[in-house]
């Protein structure tokens, strides 16, 4: 039996345990990754890549948590992107430094927009038409806002966290995994003849939290599922198109939210989600494609879908159990026995969490010991997850 140390392991590598690990290694601790499939492949690799500032939070017009939470994001990435941050940032490729939101035409939506970008002081500006992407000139009334939110390239950024930290991630049966936690540390089972022992485990598995909290018997942590059901169109337009449309009715979410994003193909697919994606959860798959098909000619009507290629897929937002449900207003960090169960909540608010766990460790009296820990050199690196545009 091999036995090896280390300060920490984390269990899953979306976008939290992969900041996470990143982070815990440059503080000095001693961190070990376990990913069961390919990095990123529960939401990380799903999601649109906005790093935003929350004002589509404010949309209501009341400054909420979630927006106050996140104001600051979009600095604090942008300041990694750089270089200069708390994570390096710099293989990660920028989609767009700016995100439109457009309320439509009518004097309820641009109200709405209005006390939007008030809510969110300042964060956003009108744009004057001039200044319109050509996708929008001759073609919309507006008015149309620019806010300070930024678009990354999901796989770039999933590459760029785990190659800072290669030798420490590692890919695992979970089948096979199996732990003890006792008062001083946690024994994680890789195999039968390979354990971790650390002093805290920290489970960062996205929606694989819930088997997690199953199987170490936690009593008091409960996450919970908000499904989705997002669409990808490829067409013949070319134009990337980064975009809220906010809709007449008076709801926090926008009734469209677009991302493009660079295909293998050399195509370029536009993703789709907002509140398309929350009705579309309740219905199956080709009634979503013909409401989408139905919002996108009524939307963007100088647009031909004719010979577009549709795709649609489900996936659940897991998080920290709410009252009634509700969307948390922050990243989540329960801490029961040893052990932290996490969820960012937003891949924005990764920067966040990783800061909670910190601070958690300085509160429970862990410090880093400078050690660089011991790797796993049999076990191979995951690989990153596929994204769902490249449907074939
Ligand atoms: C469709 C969609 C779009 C989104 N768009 C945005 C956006 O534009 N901007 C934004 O800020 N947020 C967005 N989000 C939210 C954001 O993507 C998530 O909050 C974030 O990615 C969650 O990251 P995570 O690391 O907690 O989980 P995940 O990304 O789900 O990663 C969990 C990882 O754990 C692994 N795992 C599971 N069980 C085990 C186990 N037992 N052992 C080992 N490994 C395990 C999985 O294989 C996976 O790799 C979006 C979410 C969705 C679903």
């Amino acid at each position: 039996m091999t036995v090896v140390q280390n300060d920490l392991v984390i269990i899953g590598g979306g976008i939290a345990g992969l900041w996470l690990l990143n982070r815990l290694r440059n503080e000095g601790y001693s961190a070990i990754l376990l990913e069961s499939e390919k990095l990123g492949s529960g939401q990380s690799i799903a999601s649109q890549g906005m790093i935003h500032g929350g004002l589509k939070y404010a949309l209501g017009g009341t400054l909420t948590g979630a927006s106050e939470s996140i104001a600051d994001m979009p600095a604090h990435w942008k300041k990694c992107l750089a270089g200069v941050g708390d994570v390096d940032l710099r293989q990660t490729g920028l989609l767009s430094d700016a995100y439109y939101l457009w309320p439509r035409d009518s004097m309820r939506s641009r109200f709405n927009a209005f006390l939007g970008s008030k809510a969110v002081r300042g964060k956003a500006t009108n744009v004057a038409p001039g200044q319109w992407p050509d996708f929008f000139k001759g073609n919309i009334k507006g008015p149309l806002y620019r806010l300070h939110d930024i678009v990354l390239d999901v796989p770039s950024l999933l590459a760029n966290l785990s190659g800072n930290c290669r030798d420490w991630i590692h890919q695992v049966d979970k089948r096979q995994l199996d732990f003890t936690v006792s008062a001083d540390k946690v024994t994680t089972s890789i195999s039968a003849d390979l354990q971790i022992e650390s002093k805290r485990l920290v489970c960062t598995a996205g929606a694989g939290n819930e088997a997690l909290l199953s199987r170490l018997g936690s009593r008091s942590v409960s996450m919970q599922r908000r499904p989705l059901q997002m669409v990808i169109v490829k067409h013949n337009y070319s134009a990337p198109l980064y975009v809220h449309c906010v809709s007449d009715q008076l709801t926090a979410t926008p009734e469209l939210t677009i991302t493009s994003h660079p295909c293998s193909d050399g195509s370029t697919a536009w993703y789709l989600g907002g509140e398309l994606a929350e009705t579309g959860a309740l219905l199956d798959q080709a009634a979503q494609l013909a409401a989408a098909r139905a919002k996108l000619s009524n939307l963007f009507p100088w647009c031909d879908f004719n010979n577009a290629q549709w795709h649609s897929f489900f996936i659940d937002r897991a998080e920290a159990l709410q009252p009634g449900g509700k969307r948390p207003d922050n990243c989540s960090i329960e801490s029961e026995n040893g052990i932290y169960y996490c969820w960012p909540t937003k891949l924005t608010l990764a920067p966040n969490l990783a800061n909670r766990v910190l601070m958690q460790l300085h509160k429970e009296g862990i410090k880093p010991q400078g050690l660089v820990g011991q790797p796993l050199r049999d076990l191979p690196f995951p690989g990153i997850a596929t994204p769902p545009w490249e449907f074939p």
